[in-house]
């Protein structure tokens, strides 16, 4: 590839300043701007378009998956808890305000356990109530483009770019919530990819398929016996080994997690590119020979997709501490925990066909300490999103968005303490993070 040598010699306004400074405005970054904004800090979410929620906006996934704890109640009997609150909790029961009345009543009854259903619409709507409630001013459409570093390990500035041109924001403590960690890279961290094979997880493009006669489906069976047939033949160019479905908070539709584009790289632009390009290749192709060949779909057709290809993995950031596999299978605690989790391992095969699951007990669970949510060589940085410093199996679990919402609910609550304390990030000791979530409602 040829190069240019090109130079950016520029004034740059400094448009806002923060306590906080959260960048990316999905799962995480709800965790992280809510809980630093509670905790009393100046906070400021900037987002790169005019929805917040991220993949569970943009990326279009459904639903929340369970990182459920089963405990006997008072009663003896066994009962599900949620090992994700305060966020977590009040985002479902703030999206649980748009649903419709008789959905509204499961969700009230059980917020503790219930697998909810996400629609776009709800789940940004419902993470920007929050951010406003807790006193957090948004920015939309501001991409980050680099940071400003001063000599010692400390980001000072991070610039956007917008319809204004370059901006730069200033803050004292910085969290990433970009999901690939491009505030942590650009401030000098160093970062992983993949899993043995070199390559990461394979994205999807999810989709749903409206008004569709649900009475007349095949059973599942039957379903999935046509989809490899239809595969065999050449009618679906899909590597993934079965077709999966959810039910969809709007009747009479599926959302469909189907689609698998393996081995791109979703921060290097052209394969990103091309990723969306076959990604919507295969929604067309899916969602036509549902519409042609499927009994009960004969006159269904396209509710919605992503805006943005689904992202399961990219750079995961390297921090002071570093958990694989292995703390999974131990259900490892740590004294400085942050979040818990005991979602599935759960690795769609990044090379093609076949997903690897490795369950865990739901009454055990494996704990993040606070070092894998502070970047290496950044001193006012932490890192409120899925690319953790964890390897590519233990990932495949705490990237769920119950679990993604808590690590960002630690990772703004110690940018509050250090804002507020003047100590970096860096310096703060893990077991105070987790001292002070508790006190705030975290279950640790
Ligand atoms: C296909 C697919 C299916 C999944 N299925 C499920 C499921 O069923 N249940 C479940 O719980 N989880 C599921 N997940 C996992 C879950 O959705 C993600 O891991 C989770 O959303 C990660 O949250 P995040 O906040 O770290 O990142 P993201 O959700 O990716 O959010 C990052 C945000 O940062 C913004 N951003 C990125 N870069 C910049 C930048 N440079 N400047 C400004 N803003 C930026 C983005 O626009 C976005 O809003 C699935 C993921 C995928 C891709």
């Amino acid at each position: 590839m040829s190069t240019i040598q090109y130079q950016l010699n520029k004034d740059i306004p400094v448009i806002a300043e923060a306590d906080v400074l959260v960048i990316g405005g999905g799962p995480g970054g709800l965790g992280a701007s809510v809980m630093a904004a509670r905790m009393g800090a100046k906070v400021i979410l900037v987002e790169r378009y005019g929805i917040l929620g991220g993949m569970s906006a943009q990326g279009e996934v459904s639903p929340f998956m369970p990182s459920h704890l089963s405990r006997k109640n008072e009663e003896g009997k066994d009962k599900l808890y949620t090992l994700d609150r305060p966020v977590y909790t009040d985002w479902v029961s703030k999206m649980n305000t748009y649903y419709p009345p008789e959905l509204r009543k499961v969700c009230e009854e059980n917020v503790e356990a219930v697998v909810a259903k996400v629609s776009k619409e709800i789940s940004s709507l419902a993470i920007e109530d929050l951010c406003l409630e807790a006193g957090v001013k948004i920015i939309y459409h501001h991409t980050l483009a680099d940071v400003k570093m001063d000599d010692d390990g400390h980001i000072t500035e991070a610039i956007f770019l917008s319809k204004s041109g370059f901006v730069a924001i200033r803050a004292k403590a910085f969290v990433d919530s970009t999901g690939d960690g491009d505030l942590s890279v650009l401030a000098g961290a160093p970062s992983e990819f993949g899993g043995e094979s070199g390559y990461c997880q394979p994205m999807t493009s999810c989709f749903k398929i409206k008004d569709i006669d649900i009475s007349r489906i095949p059973p599942n069976e039957e379903l999935q016996k046509r989809y490899l047939e239809a595969k065999e033949k050449g009618e679906i160019k899909c590597p993934r080994e079965n077709l999966l479905i959810f039910e969809s908070l709007d009747k009479n539709t599926r959302h469909f997690n189907t689609t698998r584009i393996v081995m791109k790289s979703a921060v290097n632009g052209m394969e990103l590119s091309e990723a969306e390009l076959e990604g919507h290749r295969q929604v067309k192709e899916i969602f036509k020979w549902f519409r042609d060949t499927i009994p009960g779909y004969e006159n269904a057709s396209l509710q919605s997709f992503a805006s943005h290809v689904g992202i399961r993995e990219s750079r995961r950031i390297r921090g002071l501490n570093y958990i694989t596999k292995n703390d999974f299978m131990n259900a490892a605690k740590f004294d400085d925990a942050i979040a818990r989790c005991n979602y599935t391992i759960d690795i769609h095969n990044p090379l093609g066909t076949g997903t690897e699951i490795i369950r865990m007990d739901r009454t055990d669970f494996y704990e993040i300490p606070y070092g894998c949510i502070v970047p290496q060589n950044v001193k006012n940085l932490t890192v409120g999103s899925r690319c953790i410093s964890v390897d590519h199996a233990l990932h495949s679990s705490c990237r769920i968005m119950p679990t993604v919402v808590s690590i960002g609910q630690a990772a703004g609550a110690a940018a509050a303490m250090s804002a507020k304390s003047g100590t970096d990030v860096s310096a703060l000791d893990g077991k105070d993070v987790r001292r002070e979530l508790v006190k705030m409602g975290a279950l640790l």
